[in-house]
């Protein structure tokens, strides 16, 4: 489930639709949670069973998390990815939630780093415009640290 804060509109300049807080979210505040019936979730065995149609389909919406291809129904899945996301999952290793990991400024878009869940047939270059950009998110990318 998203938080109720955020909405979603065709003005991001990082891929049209995006993500947006209506007010200010706080550091540490709820953006998304995991409910079951708000996902739908395949095995890689399941996934490689199905047509080249619905195939494209999950490989343009899904994220892999151990042996299992999940997508978001609601509209989680216009959150875009960013190389210095104002978002972080939590916990680390089985991410059931994903928290704001700074205060979030109303009208600012919501950003997540997609690298740890990459499929491994999706690769888009990428758009946030920060000095430590990846330059194409694809599994096992890893963005540049600056120290
Ligand atoms: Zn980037």
């Amino acid at each position: 489930m998203l938080n109720p804060k955020i909405d979603k509109r065709n003005i991001s300049k990082i891929n049209r639709y995006g993500l947006f807080a209506r007010e200010i979210i706080l550091k540490g505040e709820l953006i998304w949670s995991t409910t079951e019936n708000r996902i739908k979730k395949i095995s890689l065995t399941e996934f490689e069973k199905l047509s080249a149609e619905d195939k494209q389909i999950w490989i343009d919406h899904c994220y892999q998390i151990d042996d299992y291809f999940q997508m978001d129904v609601d509209d989680t899945r216009f959150m875009n990815h960013s190389c210095s996301p104002n978002t972080v999952d939590f916990p680390v290793d089985d991410p059931t939630m994903i928290v704001a990991m700074r205060d979030i400024q109303k009208d600012e878009e919501i950003t997540w780093n997609y690298l740890p869940f990459m499929n491994p047939y999706q690769e888009f270059p990428c758009n946030c415009g920060h000095e430590n950009c990846v330059g194409v998110v694809k599994k096992n990318a890893t963005i540049k640290r600056t120290i």
